[in-house]
């Protein structure tokens, strides 16, 4: 009998790798991710499966959640063939390159402070470098279609379809045979919304006898996205007419550039008044570039806007920055700045040093549009912080502060039942990558509305199908 084992993401949203293995057939990898925030030690334990015994890896999408570990995958032994669109391959390298960046210049920072109090080699090593993450790239991958299903090998068939979440993401169905049945389990990865500014609608999925679905926001349905959109201009529109800058920290994935389709579609009614926008991050640059490059996989409003200007999201007023001196030049613009740059939760990168020189002037706004974890500055400034310290500076914080939360790549309760309501032959459905506390609650409602049996999934638990 087929099993499946959650070797994370379970009970939690971080770390996702799910290992399905059929009786005398393959042994089937879906994602290798990156556990985060308070499990992020967990990254550090060696893996408890033998990864040079996976055949094939299957990656629904390239945040790190669900890739961030596949260059560890590889270092410890992993061989196999891996399977994922195109789009997220791309994605995935510029994620990875950026995680190995980051986990480097933290080990240094770590070792410094270490060194001086003579503790430098309780410092723990860096999970990967940049070369095992090109080593990761080195190995066999096919590049799927949507709807074009992949027969793998004899009796065992994936076929990755559009799940709306970020650019290249897929939900996966796998179909075996085990005593010549044919059985269907269905991997969601991240799910997304209807009505996403960037990307295309969720797929129905309308055969799957087991399906493991994500449960991030299980318990709630999502504020309007239009009154968000409404909430951001004015926000734009009132700080640029009183000469004032606007400051964005953002996701360098699929949060960027929903913002930079808002401006552009602002600029074309002109809604905008005259300004400079600013992406000023080079990983938002490289990863809007392969957004770009990918646009057939976009929203219609997307595709719309590169067969018009030849490119999806550029336009007059907006600027790359992505080298230092261009970064720096920002700061001699006093007023009528937009500026998009990262890290999304202000824990580094380029976002701190706009704060530096922007946070003090009452004139200007802060803009955060994506979640910001506990722990983080961001976090500190959306819960109302007077004064933050900024490289050994206090800055007091007299600029705007403003939370919009309507914008998000996840499904909510609504489409995830609508989803699941759409497939025939389901025979039982396993919750993972949610909080315990949200998934009892849509347990209970697929149970109700949709009388499913639905199980929540522990870590490591073996599940048999069948
Ligand atoms: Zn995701």
């Amino acid at each position: 009998m087929a099993t499946v084992t959650s070797y994370g993401a379970a009970k939690v949203v971080t770390g996702s790798c799910h290992l399905l293995a059929i009786e005398h057939g393959p042994r089937i990898l879906i994602d290798c991710g990156m556990f985060q925030g308070p499990e992020e030690d967990r990254n550090y334990s060696a893996f408890d499966f033998d990864p040079s015994e996976i055949d094939y890896l299957l990656i629904t999408h390239a945040h790190l959640d669900h890739v961030g570990r596949i260059p560890k995958l590889v270092k410890e032994g992993f061989n196999g063939v891996i399977y994922a669109t195109e789009a997220t391959r791309d994605i995935s390298e510029i994620i990875l390159l950026d995680s190995a960046k980051i986990m480097k210049e933290d080990y240094k920072t770590n070792f410094k402070k270490e060194q001086r109090r003579g503790k430098e080699g309780e410092v723990r090593e860096p999970l990967y470098d940049e070369d095992d993450v090109e080593a990761s790239f080195d190995l066999v991958w096919h590049y799927p279609e949507y709807d074009n299903s992949s027969l793998i090998q004899e009796g065992l068939k994936v076929t990755f379809r559009d799940a709306g979440h970020i650019l290249g993401a897929a939900f996966i169905e796998i179909t075996y045979k085990e005593d010549n049945v044919e059985q269907t389990i269905v991997f969601s990865g991240d799910i997304g919304n209807d009505n996403d500014l960037v990307m295309e609608d969720l797929e129905k999925c309308t055969h799957a006898n087991y399906l493991y679905v994500e449960s991030t926001y299980g318990d709630r349905n999502h504020k309007d996205i239009e009154a968000s959109i409404v909430e951001f201009k004015r926000v734009i529109i009132d700080t640029l007419r009183d000469w004032g800058n606007v400051l964005i920290p953002s996701f360098a994935v699929e949060r960027t550039q929903e913002i930079l389709c808002i401006l552009k579609e602002m600029h074309d009614r002109k809604e905008l008044p005259h300004c400079k926008i600013f992406l000023d991050s080079p990983m938002a640059t490289r990863a809007t570039e392969v957004y770009n490059n990918h646009s057939d996989l976009l929203s219609q409003q997307c595709q719309d806007y590169k067969k018009r200007d030849g490119t999806v999201f550029d336009f007059e007023d907006l600027v790359y920055t992505p080298d230092v001196e261009g970064s720096r030049a920002i700061n001699e613009v006093d007023t009528r700045a937009i500026i998009i740059a990262g890290s999304g939760m202000c824990t580094g990168g380029r976002i701190i040093h706009h704060f530096k020189n922007r946070l003090w002037n009452p004139k200007n706004a802060v803009i955060f549009v994506g979640y910001q974890a506990v722990g983080t500055l961001g976090r500190h400034i959306v819960d109302g912080a007077r004064w933050v310290k900024i490289f050994h500076e206090d800055i007091l914080i007299k600029a705007s502060i403003h939370t919009i939360n309507g914008f998000s790549a996840h499904a909510d309760q609504d489409a995830i039942i609508k989803w699941i309501s759409k497939m025939e032959d389901l025979y039982r459905v396993y919750l993972i990558h949610g909080e315990e506390d949200k998934q009892v609650i849509l347990r209970s409602v697929i149970e109700n509305a949709l009388g499913k049996k639905a199980h929540i999934v522990e870590p490591e638990e073996v599940i048999y199908l069948g």
